[in-house]
């Protein structure tokens, strides 16, 4: 009972974005290596994310839509270090509670793929032989159909589909080997394509490195790399890299400042107080720095389920994280400051 009640703390399904970012990550889960999202009306008419992971066999599904039905914990104590992104077993249930939800998934050693659909209702919907390519696909339709007073509280399309950009921006970037497409109405917003194999062993310092260049670029733009210092620094049980601008790469207004702990996407006080710091110190301002840093840490020493729909974490020893992140930043921001000439 604990651990259900730990995995009930919440799934909140406030938007589209809250929808894609389950589907998404169960993709992520599942060892995808391309990931299509495909909208109508910023996600409120239609949402598909379209994946080429393991899938589900006929047995399986039904599973996926019940209740805490997980695939991915088996223990109380797996859920302290949480190794897989999703967790829970709650999004695709909570989903078809407040829409139309269908899923079509075929193994890759079977010969065909099943679909289900579920309406919301306590009985378990059968699996029914479906046309599918190896993977699966999560269609969202009619958010909110049968809770209008939720439904008003949608955006414009152009609002709910600038969450849902960022999103799939944030999750690129903490996925460099993995292709993401986002489609609105038809219309290709996002392409970033995985790199190729050709790519990845161009002579690089590393794979890991160049895909992730790459994918920097892709999302943030060359400008941005050019005008970037990069950074590692090391510290027991710490590791910090990534890149770092200083602020006066300001190619728009758009949202630049990406931190990832163990590859998930945050927005931590504690963290976003020491990048603040840093700059402060180093250029007396701390305006609108850009910035993608990755911190790695053993997932014992942080709690990332704090909140699930919010992008808050909490670290064992959270002085000695904001003094690392502090010190590395500052290093590099004033050994990069100097050597530039620009202080
Ligand atoms: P959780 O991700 O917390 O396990 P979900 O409700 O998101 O819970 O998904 C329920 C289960 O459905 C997963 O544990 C997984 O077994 C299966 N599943 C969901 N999406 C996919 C997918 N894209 N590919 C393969 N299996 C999936
Ligand atoms: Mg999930």
């Amino acid at each position: 009972p604990q651990l259900i009640n730990q995995i009930a703390a919440g799934e909140v399904i406030e938007r589209p974005a809250s929808i894609v970012k389950e589907l998404v990550e169960n993709s992520l889960d599942a060892g995808a290596r391309q990931i299509e999202v495909l909208l109508e009306r910023g996600g409120a008419k239609r949402i598909l994310v379209r994946d080429d992971g393991c899938g589900m066999s006929a047995e399986e599904l039904p599973l996926a839509v019940s209740r805490h039905a997980t695939s991915k914990i088996a223990s109380l104590a797996d859920l302290e270090s949480v190794a897989t992104l999703g967790f829970r077993g709650e999004a695709l249930p909570s989903m078809a509670s407040v829409a139309r939800l269908r899923i079509l998934s075929r193994r890759a050693d079977a010969d065909h793929g099943f679909a289900i659909t579920a309406d919301g209702s306590d009985q378990t919907p059968a699996a029914e032989p479906a046309a599918h390519a190896p993977g699966t696909s999560v269609e969202v339709l009619d958010l909110f159909f049968n809770t209008p007073a939720r439904r008003k509280f949608l955006r414009t399309e152009k609002t709910e589909l600038g969450h849902i950009e960022q999103l799939i921006r944030r999750l690129a970037l903490a996925h460099a080997r993995v292709g993401f497409r986002l489609e609105h109405n038809g219309r290709s917003v996002l392409d970033l394509r995985a790199p190729s194999h050709g790519d990845i062993n161009d002579g690089q310092a590393s794979d890991g490195q160049a895909s992730l260049r790459r994918r920097l670029e892709q999302t943030l733009g060359g400008d941005f790399l050019d005008a970037a210092l990069m950074l590692e620094d090391q510290a027991v049980g710490l590791r910090l890299f990534g890149w770092v601008a200083q602020p006066a790469f300001s190619r728009s207004q758009a949202d630049r400042q990406f931190f990832f702990v163990n590859g998930r996407m945050v927005r931590d006080k504690l963290v976003a107080h020491a990048v603040r710091q840093a700059y402060q110190d180093v250029l007396h301002h701390s305006r609108h720095p850009a910035y993608v840093l990755f911190l790695e840490l053993d997932p014992r020493q942080v709690d990332v389920n704090v909140h699930p729909a919010k992008q808050e974490v909490r670290f064992r020893e959270g002085r000695q994280v904001h003094d690392f992140i502090f010190r590395a930043l500052h290093r590099r921001l004033a050994g990069g400051a100097m050597a530039a000439g620009a202080l």
